[in-house]
């Protein structure tokens, strides 16, 4: 990822983000900006700019309470500084609880603040912070999500970061020693640990055909979640795709470490899987075994197979840089750029269910 640099410390200049989605006249403009005396915290000012009150989604977004990815932070050589929090996936087919929205009426705005010091690991220089993305809403205080997702583009924030005060910050997860294990953690019960082997082996074969319908298959599928027909592209995700192959493939070896249980968390209701890309981890929750089937042949429909593939797409070790969540589900997927696409997990994941599915 490479973003232009704002030459003013602590700029500000918003890029209005009014994109229209479909038939609704939805918008969201995001601002950050500094809060002064911090280490390195940012305010996001979230300002509804269309016409509509929008209930957005806030799980796994730029608006969860947990440390989910939020910014984008490079450094002076424009080098991405990687992210040590947490990527969550959520159930969003679902009726999802209360908690996981935020009503902004149309022309309201609110400020949320980042703490990018507990998510990044961060020394003494200038970094330059920005956010991209696709959220999903519901119109008014309904929950029913919309097939739209609206899209926000910040403005790129320029701060200077006392490396000593950043290093002694608290960090979001707390470091663990960890010694060497296999990919497939032992805590697992025998009915989960034979769920959780069929789905890595359905999310082994499922990447190796996206795999190859990437590098060869239709363009215009392609295009449809990845925005360009580019070569240069269209081999990058074939490339990822094949190393989550790779990691699907054994449950005995392998860069990433598979978990049954809840060991870090940050399971909750309505999430069923998460990953720590600073140490390769990945753990399925109770709703992964009870709500999900192994392999869905409908279209866009969520399933074990497709989750674990995600997942697998988020590890640095699986193929690196690892992916965001930029954007959840369909709708959310296919509203973003290309750029963001090919580092977005959902992407990936609804690929490979629609070369399997045929949709
Ligand atoms: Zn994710």
């Amino acid at each position: 990822m490479y973003f232009a640099r704002a030459s003013l410390i602590l700029a500000a200049v918003a890029n209005a983000a009014s994109i229209p989605n479909g038939k609704r006249d939805t918008g969201l403009e995001v601002t950050l900006t500094a809060a002064e005396g911090s280490v390195a915290d940012v305010i996001a000012t979230v300002k509804n700019v269309g016409a509509e009150s929008l209930n957005l989604l806030t799980l796994g977004t730029f608006l969860d309470a947990a440390p989910v990815q939020k910014l984008a932070v490079v450094d002076e050589a424009n080098a991405p500084v990687a992210f040590t929090g947490v990527y969550r996936s959520i159930q969003y087919s679902n009726d999802l609880s209360d908690n996981y929205f935020k009503l902004l009426a149309a022309g309201e705005s609110f400020n949320t603040t980042i703490n990018a010091a507990a998510v990044h690991d961060l020394k003494s220089g200038t970094y330059s912070f920005s956010a991209e993305g696709a959220i999903p809403f519901a119109i008014g205080d309904s929950k029913e999500l919309t097939d739209n997702a609206v899209t926000y583009k910040t403005n790129v924030l320029t701060m200077a970061v006392d490396g000593e005060a950043a290093k002694l910050a608290p960090k979001a997860i707390p470091e663990m020693t960890i010694a060497e294990r296999t990919v497939l953690q032992s805590g697992c019960t025998s009915s989960n640990k034979a769920a959780t082997t069929a789905a890595l082996s359905s999310c082994a074969s499922l990447a190796r055909a996206a795999s190859t319908a990437a590098k060869s298959g239709s363009s215009s599928k392609f295009s449809e979640y990845f925005k360009t027909t580019s070569s240069s592209v269209r081999s990058t995700v074939a490339a990822r795709l094949s190393a989550v192959a790779t990691q699907c493939g054994s449950i005995t070896s392998g860069g990433t470490k598979y978990y049954c249980t809840d060991v870090y968390d940050y399971c909750e209701s309505n999430v069923l899987a998460y990953t720590l890309p600073s140490t390769n981890e990945i753990v399925n929750c109770p709703l992964y075994y009870s709500d999900l089937p192994l392999l869905s042949s409908t279209c866009h429909a969520q399933d074990r197979a497709t989750t674990s593939l995600h997942e697998m797409t988020h590890a640095p070790a699986t193929y690196s840089p690892g992916t965001d969540d930029n954007a959840y589900g369909y709708s959310a997927s296919i509203a973003l750029s290309s750029a963001s696409a090919v580092l977005n997990a959902d992407s990936y994941a609804l690929y490979a269910n629609a070369i399997y599915v045929g949709c």
